[in-house]
């Protein structure tokens, strides 16, 4: 891992920092970038413009971690009117939670309640409710709320990171469920104890992981999406579906707001199913944090901000 990565994923889980930088109008300014604002009307907003050039979208709360049930509760509501407004607007806008921000750390049962009542919701409106993954710790707790969640609603779905070791044998258990399934290649900060360390081999199992989603997705066992903006692992993925005669509806691509909007654009037009995922709320500070990670070069965009003043 670069070093420039590695300080700005340390700088994510430091409270200290969060205090600091949330407070100052210019790094707000430069989190446009990535978020079109910290209100729902935003993010529905946002849907709406995306929509006209034919791309979907995935709307998320920002927030994570939270320690009580009645701060879970609450951004179950949230999503609850989230979901109401998205229909009520006409869009084709799934959601995308994080467990912990439903209450994982205060107990399964109530992260598992909080997930069965969105489930239920976006199927009233045939959309559906993806769960993020976290961090590595996070990663058994999450696949068995799946597990629970999926035995009794078809509209939900995970996401599996191909930096982890662990995630082909994961993957192999989750296809026999008739999985949802979004492979990213994960954005959090891992020892080698658990993820690969060099972006060369997250790229390999990327692919490899790829291959048996595609296969599964052209025989009808999952539905699948890779959430990734890189350009050249699309241009391979689509090389590998039309070889083994997977058409393009069958799977999707899906990006953050505001990354490669070319790109997303090109496929949309181009015959691919493109989704976005849009973030809105106050709670930005680590999300940020890990996008100008993946790209640590983005820093800039920030130090411009600071200079118009
Ligand atoms: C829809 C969606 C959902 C996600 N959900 C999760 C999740 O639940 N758990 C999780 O761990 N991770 C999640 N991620 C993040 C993911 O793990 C990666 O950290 C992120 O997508 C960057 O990796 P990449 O595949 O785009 O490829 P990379 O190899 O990191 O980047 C490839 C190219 O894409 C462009 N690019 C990538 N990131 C940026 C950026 N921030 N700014 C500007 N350009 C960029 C650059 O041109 C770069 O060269 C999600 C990503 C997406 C798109």
């Amino acid at each position: 891992m670069g070093l420039a990565r590695a300080l700005l994923l340390k700088g994510s889980e430091s409270s200290w920092l969060a205090g600091q930088l949330s407070r100052r109008r210019f790094v707000r300014r430069a989190t446009r970038r990535f978020m079109p604002g910290e209100r729902m009307e935003d993010a529905l907003e946002a849907a709406g413009v995306l929509s006209v050039a034919g791309i979907s979208s995935i709307l998320t709360l920002l927030g994570e971690n939270v320690d009580d049930a009645e701060a879970a509760a609450a951004v179950t509501r949230e999503y609850e009117a989230l979901l109401a407004r998205s229909a009520e607007a006409g869009l084709d806008s799934d959601i995308s939670v994080k467990p912990t921000h439903l209450g994982l750390d205060v107990s399964h049962d109530i992260a598992a309640h909080n997930l069965g009542r969105l489930a239920t919701a976006a199927s009233a409106n045939g959309r559906l409710v993806a769960v993020d993954m976290e961090a590595t710790r996070y990663c058994d707790p999450t696949l068995e709320l799946y597990r629970v969640l999926r035995a009794e609603h078809a509209n939900v779905g995970v996401c599996l990171q191909s930096y982890l070791y662990r995630t082909s044998t994961d993957l192999a258990e989750l296809l026999a469920l008739s999985p949802m399934i979004r492979l990213v290649k994960g954005a959090y900060k891992e020892p080698p104890e658990v993820a690969y360390p060099k972006k060369a081999d997250v790229d390999d199992s990327y692919l490899r992981l790829s291959e048996r989603l595609l296969e599964a997705a052209r025989d009808g066992t999952a539905r699948i999406a890779f959430g990734t903006h890189d350009a050249a692992m699309i241009a391979e993925i689509n090389r590998r579906a039309a070889a083994m005669k997977c058409p393009r509806e069958a799977y999707e691509f899906q990006m953050l707001y505001g990354i490669q909007r070319g790109l997303q654009e090109h496929l949309a037009g181009t015959g691919y199913r493109m989704r976005v995922l849009i973030s809105y709320g106050a709670y930005w500070f680590p999300w940020y944090m890990r996008r100008l990670a993946e790209r640590p070069a983005n820093v800039g965009f920030v130090l411009r901000s600071m200079l118009k003043g």
